[in-house]
């Protein structure tokens, strides 16, 4: 097993951080709102398998992926949940999603054609959720208002199609992470006028939903009756827009305490409309609710040595010491998923203390500055990303260095580092 190897470099993930990200987000919804868990890309780099568990035991009902193989590894694993594959299928995957009951996505109604020629040549019915294009520009029928009969019409359409059941209609956010809330509005908005057609004509589909992670925390009005989270199961914010948000929040007894010029000021910074809570969703509570990172990347030094001023290192010599220092040598590299970006950028922490990329970061291999750690000594342990002592390499904070989002820092771990879940 993985824990009779040497262990050089590892993926924790513990899963009671997952549990309580699930736990957290479905106490945001309205009792009764049903959660998707998005479990696409391997689970966002966690391993899908285990995620997809962990949520259905704290509280998902249903799991989202992009892509066909990413279905297959959860029913290989013997997870039966209800599943909705993302965007596009192809004819040709109609069959096995339809005989591993995935829900398949529908997104013009030429595409539900082709879906339901394939099922009827199977004498199947198949479940389908249609995808609305609310302001993403991606996938779905347009709802703008002058496409809006149109759309309406062709659905119609689809739900006439006898080998097609239509369980589910969803869109999809592109700025419900911002502190600009018009977009996310205007979305809801659309969505809301294709619902209110599709009702008054007594066919709206039984499952409505819109809500990824920003949504789900920031715009109740958009739960419908399901969430559809990713990023923050994991403990991530969806931008660091919401987190500061958080964390002024954070501070709002302060802020309470303040006079009242003070409390002006501040309430215009406070531009978070999930504190204006309303229809039944729980109030945003920043005092209790928070997001517990689940994932951190941790080695070892596996080599250390002296070195005089001006040594070059690594690839490039880009990196030359400019005084006497010790350079030691981590196993990871890019071929891991730690971003050749970080050369002589990132950090990593040693005996609770930051230590520099020392020039590019190689394929398999990471070359760190730790002349100025007392007592360094080679089998240290290293940690790539999360806490040691008082220090945390956030998912955030190697982001910021590699010019990307939390969520490419955890999705781009290419699975050479075997996940250990704690
Ligand atoms: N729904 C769909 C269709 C998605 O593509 C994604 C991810 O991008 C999500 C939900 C989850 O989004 P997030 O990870 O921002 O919560």
């Amino acid at each position: 097993s993985y824990d009779s190897l040497v262990p050089l470099t590892k993926v924790y993930v513990d899963l009671n951080a997952i549990a309580h990200n699930v736990s957290a987000l479905k106490a945001l919804c309205a009792p009764g709102t049903a959660m998707m868990a998005v479990v696409k890309a391997n689970g966002y780099g966690h391993g899908s398998v285990a995620i997809a568990r962990t949520a259905l035991e704290n509280g998902a009902s249903f799991l989202g992926v992009a892509r066909i193989s990413e279905a297959v590894v959860l029913r290989e694993a013997s997870i039966d949940a209800p599943m909705l594959l993302f965007g596009d299928a192809h004819p040709s995957q109609i069959p096995w999603l339809s005989a591993h009951d995935v829900r398949v996505t529908v997104t013009s109604l030429e595409n539900a054609r082709l879906i339901a020629h394939t099922a009827s040549g199977m004498g199947k019915k198949i479940k389908v959720h249609v995808k609305v294009d609310t302001g993403m520009g991606r996938f779905g029928f347009m709802s703008i208002s002058s496409r809006l009969d149109q759309t309406i019409d062709e659905i119609m359409k689809i739900m006439e199609l006898d080998a097609i059941f239509v369980e589910g209609i969803y869109t999809h956010f592109a700025n419900a992470d911002s502190k600009e809330i018009t977009h996310a509005g205007v979305q809801i908005g659309r969505f809301n006028a294709i619902l209110d057609e599709l009702e008054s004509r007594g066919k709206k589909p039984a499952i409505s939903h819109a809500a990824n992670s920003a949504a789900t925390i920031g715009h109740p009005d958009s739960h419908f009756n399901m969430v559809r989270p990713g990023i923050s199961i994991y403990g991530l914010w969806p931008s660091h827009d919401m987190k500061l948000n958080k964390v002024f929040l954070d501070r709002k007894d302060t802020v309470l305490n303040l006079d009242a010029a003070d409390m002006g000021r501040n309430a215009t910074a406070l531009d978070f409309d999930a504190v204006d809570v309303e229809g039944g969703a729980a109030a945003f509570d920043p005092k209790s609710f928070y997001l517990e990172p689940a994932m951190s990347i941790v080695s070892k030094i596996i080599h250390l040595k002296s070195v005089p001023a001006g040594f070059e290192v690594s690839y490039g010599s880009t990196y030359v010491t400019s005084i006497p220092t010790k350079i030691a040598t981590v196993p990871i590299g890019y071929a891991d998923g730690y971003s050749r970006l970080l050369s002589s950028r990132g950090h990593m922490l040693v005996r609770g203390k930051r230590a520099f990329v020392a020039g590019r970061v190689c394929m398999d291999f990471t070359m760190i500055d730790v002349g100025h750690i007392p007592d360094v000594a080679s089998g240290d342990e290293v940690v790539i990303m999360g806490k040691q002592d008082k220090e945390e390499i956030s998912a955030d904070e190697i982001a910021s260095h590699t010019g990307t989002i939390n969520y490419e820092v955890v999705a781009s771990l290419t699975g050479r580092m075997p996940v250990k879940y704690l």
